[in-house]
Formats: C-alpha cells, sequence, structure tokens
C-alpha cells in the first residue's frame, strides 16, 4: 500500500489556540498483496477531528512506533482487506498548536512559520515510502508587520493571491518526492542574483543587506567552481533550477535540504559572519557539501541502502574543502584534514568503511570525514592534475547513471594508468589507522630521520611529505612512502645548512595517528 497523491489545504494562525488546522486527502493504492492496515504519523500536539474513508476504521494506539521522536501512530484498519490494484481514498481533519520548535525545525510562532516534513505537521506515511505527488494549499496571515509575507516552498508555486489580511499560495511538487517544506515570514527579505548559468535567492531576516548579498554570492561563487571543475549540471542551471537559501529566524542550530531548497539558522550564521575566528569553516561550508549532492547523488548516484552512499558523501565533503580552499587558500583544507584526522583518531572501534551501513553510528566520521580523507590521499597520490581529470572523466561518464565503488576505482585505473587496488583496500576494506612515530639526528652533513609505524596487522602505505625546518626560517619539503615498520630517509644537506626540526605531514595529506 503507497500513497499515490496527497492533497492539503492548511490554516495556520499563529494567534490562535489552534495555530495549525488542516485538512487533507490521500490517495492510496495497493501494489501488491491484499492488504488489510496502514500507519500514519502525526505529532503529537496534534489531533485528529475528521476521519471519512469507506471501509476503513481509524485507530490510535497506545505505545512505541518506529517514528517515536516525532509522531504518533494513526492506525488504518481496511475491512475486508484492500485487493492487489485496490484504490482508496483517506480524508482527515487535524488541528492543535504547534508551539516553539519542534524536533526538525518544525514551528509556527509569530515572525516564522517553518513547515519540515519529518516533524509530522501531517500525517506522514511511516517506513521506506516511495515519492509521492503532492497539492498544498497554505492560508496564513499576509503580514504587513512589519513587511507583508514572503513564502518559499520546495514545491512548485502554482497560484497566490492575498485577501485583506489573509495570503493564499499553492504549491504542487516539483518532483516525485514526499517533503513538503514550506517556510513563511513577514520579516524575511530576498535578494536574487544570476550568472551566466546559476541563479540563487537568499531568504534572510535579520542579517544585514550585505550579509545577505555576500553569502549569495558565494553561494553562486560554489555553483560556478564546482561546475568549472567537475562539469556544467543542467539540474541547477537556469531561472527554473534557481538555488534558494534561507536563513531561518530561530536558535534551534542546523538545517536541511530538500532540492533546490536549503535551510539553515539565521543566528548561528550571524555569529559565524560577525566572528569569522569562531567559525571551524568558512560560512558557506555546509552549504558547498549540500551543492556538491547536485553532482554527486543527483547526476552520479547510487543505491543509498547500500556502503556505496560512502562515495557520495565523501565527494561531497571533499568537494565541499576544495570550495574552501579556493575562497581562502591552502591553509584552510590544512586545517580542515588536521581536524578530520583527529575526528577519526577519536574512532573507538576499527570499523571499515566497506561494512558501514547508513544506520552504523560511526557513519558521519566513516563516510564524511574518513571518506574525505581517503580523497585527499587519493589526489595526493596521483597529483592534484590527474585526480581532477579522473574525477571529471568518472562525472562525464556517470552521469544519470547509478554507480558503484568499482566504477569509481576503474575510472582512476583508466585515467591515471597506475594499480590502486592496494590503495582502496587499505582504506576501504580495513578500519584501522596506524600510528606512526618521528625521530632524527644529525650525522655529519645530512639529516637521518626515522619514521616507526604501528599497524594493528599488516603495515600500511602511506605516500607523505617531511619538512625539514632550517635554521634561518627557510624550509625544505621532501616526498616519501612508507611502508615498513622501522623506514629511515636520509638527506644531504646544502654547505651552511642546519636543520632545526622535522615535521611529519605538514600539510595533512595522509591518514595517521600522530
Ligand atoms: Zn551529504
Amino acid at each position: 500500500m503507497r500513497v499515490e497523491r496527497y492533497e492539503l489545504r492548511v490554516r495556520i494562525d499563529p494567534w490562535a489556540a489552534n495555530n495549525l488546522q488542516a485538512r487533507g486527502t490521500i490517495d492510496l493504492v495497493n501494489g501488491g498483496e491484499p492488504y488489510s492496515e496502514f500507519f500514519l504519523y502525526l505529532h503529537p500536539s496534534l489531533r485528529v477531528t475528521r476521519f471519512a474513508c469507506p471501509g476503513a476504521r481509524l485507530e490510535e494506539p497506545a505505545g512505541e512506533h518506529p517514528l517515536g521522536y516525532a509522531g504518533r501512530g494513526l492506525h488504518l484498519t481496511f475491512e475486508p482487506p484492500v485487493k492487489p490494484g485496490g484504490r482508496m481514498r483517506v480524508s482527515l481533519a487535524w488541528e492543535g498548536h504547534l508551539a516553539g520548535i519542534v524536533w526538525g525545525y518544525c514551528m509556527i510562532a509569530e515572525h516564522l512559520v517553518e513547515l519540515r516534513d519529518f516533524a509530522c505537521w501531517y500525517p506522514l506515511p511511516g517506513g521506506h515510502v516511495t515519492g509521492f505527488s503532492w497539492v498544498m494549499d497554505l492560508d496564513l496571515p499576509a503580514g504587513g508587520y512589519p513587511l507583508p509575507t514572503t513564502e518559499v516552498c520546495n514545491g512548485r508555486l502554482v497560484g497566490r493571491r492575498t485577501t485583506g489580511e489573509r495570503l493564499y499560495a499553492k504549491w504542487t511538487s516539483a518532483d516525485a518526492t514526499t517533503d513538503i517544506n514550506v517556510l513563511a515570514s513577514s520579516y524575511f527579505k530576498h535578494r536574487a542574483a544570476s550568472r551566466d548559468r546559476h541563479e540563487g535567492r537568499v531568504y534572510y531576516a535579520f542579517m544585514s543587506h550585505d550579509q545577505a548579498a555576500t553569502m549569495l554570492e558565494q553561494m553562486l561563487d560554489t555553483l560556478e567552481f564546482l561546475s568549472a571543475a567537475l562539469g556544467p549540471n543542467e539540474k541547477v542551471e537556469g531561472p527554473r533550477h534557481a538555488v534558494n537559501l534561507v536563513f531561518a529566524p530561530r536558535f534551534a542550530e542546523g538545517g536541511y535540504v530538500y532540492g533546490r531548497l536549503m535551510v539553515t539558522s539565521e543566528p548561528q550564521y550571524i555569529l559565524v559572519l560577525n566572528y569569522p575566528e569562531s567559525a571551524r569553516a568558512y560560512p558557506t561550508y555546509g552549504v558547498a557539501h549540500e551543492l556538491a549532492h547536485w553532482w554527486w547523488r543527483e547526476q552520479v548516484s547510487v543505491d543509498r541502502t547500500t556502503w556505496h552512499d560512502w562515495l557520495m558523501e565523501a565527494l561531497a565533503e571533499y568537494w565541499a574543502a576544495r570550495v574552501d580552499e579556493w575562497f581562502i587558500g591552502r591553509d584552510k583544507a590544512v586545517t580542515i584534514f588536521a581536524d578530520y584526522r583527529e575526528r577519526v583518531s577519536r574512532l573507538r572501534r576499527a570499523q571499515p568503511i566497506s561494512r558501514t551501513t547508513f544506520d552504523s553510528g560511526d557513519r558521519y566520521v566513516l563516510w564524511y570525514v574518513k571518506g574525505a580523507w581517503v580523497l585527499r590521499m587519493l589526489e595526493f597520490l596521483v597529483g592534484r592534475e590527474a585526480f581532477d581529470r579522473a574525477i571529471r572523466e568518472f562525472y562525464r561518464r556517470h552521469r544519470g547513471r547509478r554507480v558503484d565503488t568499482r566504477d569509481f576505482i576503474e575510472c582512476f585505473r583508466e585515467v591515471t594508468r597506475r594499480d590502486l587496488e592496494w590503495f582502496f583496500e587499505q582504506w576501504l576494506e580495513r578500519g584501522e589507522v596506524p600510528r606512526l612515530l618521528v625521530t632524527w639526528r644529525r650525522p655529519g652533513r645530512a639529516v637521518e630521520v626515522d619514521v616507526e609505524q604501528e599497524a594493528e596487522g599488516a603495515c600500511f602505505r602511506l605516500d607523505t611529505e617531511l619538512r625539514l625546518r632550517l635554521a634561518g626560517g627557510d624550509s625544505r619539503v621532501e616526498r616519501v612512502t612508507i611502508e615498513g615498520a622501522r623506514n629511515r630517509f636520509r638527506f644531504d644537506l646544502g654547505a651552511g645548512e642546519t636543520v632545526a626540526g622535522v615535521d611529519l605531514d605538514p600539510g595533512e595529506v595522509s591518514l595517521f595517528r600522530r
């Protein structure tokens, strides 16, 4: 049994006891076995006031259910069961008070209406639902205090009008998605900008016009950078594919992305914009990761239920770091990867990327953080020029297709003409990270550096750099390959050269525990 179409009428009144009142018509279709029940979930602060579906009963069983974080189960029982191919139309009305911020940044307040799918503000089918089409009719205050209401949604606008104090807007789903996300505020201001290929809009309430303009320009810069580096992507080109960046004026941190709608916390960004030194990364870092997914997932995709999804997250994260490096300079990437080394080093269990699944506890560190490290090491191993060529070829070849890790390895092998099996085996099939210890001495007119490797199993091969710090402030960087447990490197010194110190991997290009 699945949802085929969902039609919603929602009335929002931030000042009313029931600030959300809604009606929904859900068309269900049975594509398989005879079906006798169906589950929907609704936020606990909302209650069903009307239900109509011939031959069906609605119950609200007590106790736990799979969407316990946000929803309360609504159990539909069909008597007799719905036959394969059969259809049911369920009509529901519900209302209640969605106060503050419920799970998933959903709120109805005077200054902001933020309705997000996951928060179950409408009865949402549980489990793995496939995409359905939706129609959403929204009726909310027209604003005027301080400004007329501005709304933004991930759907396609089909109608909008203002009557007296109310605003009516209607959207349909732009693609076959299960999500309906809409934000509205009479504090929202917005700006639009366009470049040759890309268009963008930014919605903001309290940041300055200049700050909003900066964020918008950076977002467009990022799209241009990614297009130039990876190849053109028609899914984020032209006015129909404008990317909307929304700074929601609420204190809950974090955000979410649905297609071209990217939502994040405005106060959090104001802090970053006003105190850049307090930020771990450039303000657009999180945005860059999401924009990169338009190449890595929306164009080249994987089966998301398998471990191969590591590649999409790793590519998005790696390219976000490249965007930062391009904006700020090489040192920024060094800082990011030093931080990522720490995070990988803190992992308690040695779990390989290839044995990590979507619900693994360490998925974020393994797929995003260590995954980005794997790509950074690959870049250092083959060189940036060859790396970029292979990535472009991978995108060109598999655009619009589903791939797995094997396709990625194959493409790199062909483009770089190198055997990289050992590299991927080492970093994807093994979970541990080796520890390196470095000591050095000065016999005569040379410097001798010993690098000792401690690994749980066989030794790793690590391509990295040694920096010889010379007395007087200069330094020399030497490329080395560490393979066994004991590695000795000897460098002759020029006349008058004296070594004051030796640093292992100053550019953060190889992953090991320090
Ligand atoms: Zn991601």
